[in-house]
Parts: C-alpha cells; structure tokens; sequence
C-alpha cells in the first residue's frame, strides 16, 4: 500500500493545524500569563488602612461624577453576591428570550455558561479582581481587598456611560476579541499557496493576502480593548488625583499601568501567536498538492 500525496497532505494538515493551535494558546499564556502571575505575586500591595482610604474617597467623588445616578457603586463581597450573580444571569436570559436576531442566538452560543458566569462572579466577590457590569450598571469593588482598582473601574462606566471615543469603544471591545479565534481559524485553514504555481483565483488571493497579515490583523482586533482599558485608567485617575494623598494617588495610578502593560502584551502576543502558528502549519503542510501527475501522463 502506498500512501498517495493527497493522504500524505492531509496527515501533514492535521500535523500542522495542532502545532499552529499551540503556539496561538501558548504565546499569549507563557509571556502575559507569566506577567500576570509575576504581578499577583510582586505587584503592588495595598494595606487595609490603604483600602479603607481609597474606598472613602471614591465615595465622595462617585457621588459629584455624571454616572452617580445611572450607575451602582457596590461593595461586592461573599455576603452579597450571589443575588447580585442571579440578576445577571436572570438579566442576560431575558435579553435572549426579547431579542429575535438568530445572530446574537448564534453568538450567545460562545458566552460562559451560567455556572461559568457564576464562578467568575465569585472572583470578584473574592477580591481577586474588580469590574464594571454594562448589562447591570454595576461596578462590583470588594472594598477591603481590591479597592485600588475602584477608580479604574469608574473609568471603565464613564466610558460605557459617556460620549465620544470612550463609548465607541467600550461598545466595540467586545466584538473585537471574539473576531480573533475567527481571524486565526481562517487563516490556518487557507492553505499555502504554491511557489511554482501560483493562484490565479482572486478571492484565493484574498484569502491569501489576509492569512499573510494574519498575526497584524489579530493583534488590531484586540485595540478597542486595549484603548479602552488605557482610557479608563486616566479618566479614573484623573479622579483618584483629585481625591487621593499624591503618595497613595502614585500607587494606585503605578498599578494600572502594570495592569495596562498585561493589556498591551496580550494585544502583541496575540498577534505573534497567530503569524507563528500559521508559519508552523504552512512548513509542516506546505502547499496544496497539484494534480500535475495526471498533466505529466498526459503531456508525455
Ligand atoms: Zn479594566
């Protein structure tokens, strides 16, 4: 039994596809995650007396902000969050049961499940980490361990609540970073072209040409995010120097930028995963096969 070049091609596919997926999941794992966990561990540290100071002085300024009345400001901890957790999975079924566009039906199929949702809630009520909830209003600040980042998430409904470039992107952020998995899958499935015989089919060409700025395109999906975490960290520190001593106001504003760094990184890295990945799958498979066999037989 021999094995012909099409079985050959497809063994070398299935080869390339899964070397190609593990550089696009490990770039952005191995230098962000690494980065992330380097921060957990030697961030900065905010005392309690810190956090009390900070908490206090969100209070004030959140209550002179323009999103006082559109928006909640919660003490998010494990004595309230379960109902708080509830009324956004009960908000979001409501949401698919009103809206009738087989669109959003089929992208809701790529959301956290409820428990998913309910566990990731429970982090925040932790205080591992804060957040701004568009679909409540909400920002959810476990006040005794993560008030630090109380100011960023204002920045965050500001932008969400406001006009101009800082809503333009809190509404696109989201859309951009689901576009990735789909930027990546493209182009890994569009196969390599043929040196000695190059396409002349042009919507191969164009297959071509976005498979080839792949890792660019990627990393430009992740900007509006990127954006709007940088923009939230100066409007809420713009609010956080006018409330905070200059010292506290110096660590609060040195944190979100280590924060923002995570943000950046995950952007770059993003990209450079999925240009690596397709030049792992494109050395492994190299073209598609030509059927010059049978032109060969027939010229003879
Ligand atoms: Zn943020």
């Amino acid at each position: 039994m021999t094995i012909t070049d099409r079985e050959k091609y497809i063994g070398n596919t299935i080869a390339g596809l899964t070397g190609g997926a593990a550089a696009y999941v490990w770039c952005p794992r191995i230098v962000t995650g690494q980065y992330v966990r380097y921060l957990n561990r030697y961030g900065n540290r905010f005392s309690t007396p810190e956090q009390h100071n900070i908490w206090n002085a969100t209070q004030k300024s959140f209550q002179s902000s323009p999103i006082k009345d559109s928006v909640q400001l919660i003490d998010y901890n494990k004595s309230n969050w379960e109902p708080i957790a509830d009324k956004l999975i009960k908000k979001r079924k409501e949401f698919l049961k009103r809206n009738k566009n087989p669109l959003v039906k089929l992208r809701a199929l790529t959301w956290p499940t409820d428990e998913e949702l309910k566990e990731r809630m429970y982090v925040y009520a932790q205080g591992k980490n804060a957040c701004y909830m568009p679909a409540t209003s909400q920002i959810l600040v476990n006040k005794e361990k993560k008030a630090n980042a109380v100011f960023h998430e204002m920045g965050h409904a500001l932008n969400a609540k406001g006009l101009g470039l800082g809503k333009i992107l809190a509404k696109t952020r989201a859309k951009g970073a689901k576009a990735v998995p789909f930027v990546f899958g493209i182009s890994m499935l569009t196969p390599k072209d043929s040196d000695d015989n190059p396409t002349k089919n042009k919507y191969y060409k164009g297959l071509l040409t976005f498979k080839k700025h792949a890792g660019l395109i990627a990393s430009a999906c992740l900007i509006p995010l990127t954006l709007e975490e940088g923009l939230a960290s100066i409007k809420g520190g713009k609010i956080a120097k006018e409330v905070l001593s200059p010292e506290l106001y110096k660590k609060v504003n040195k944190s979100n930028i280590k924060a923002f760094i995570a943000y950046f990184t995950s952007m770059v890295m993003v990209g450079i995963g999925t240009a690596l990945a397709n030049y792992i799958k494109d050395k492994v498979t190299g073209p598609l096969p030509q059927k010059s066999n049978n032109q060969e037989f027939i010229e003879k």
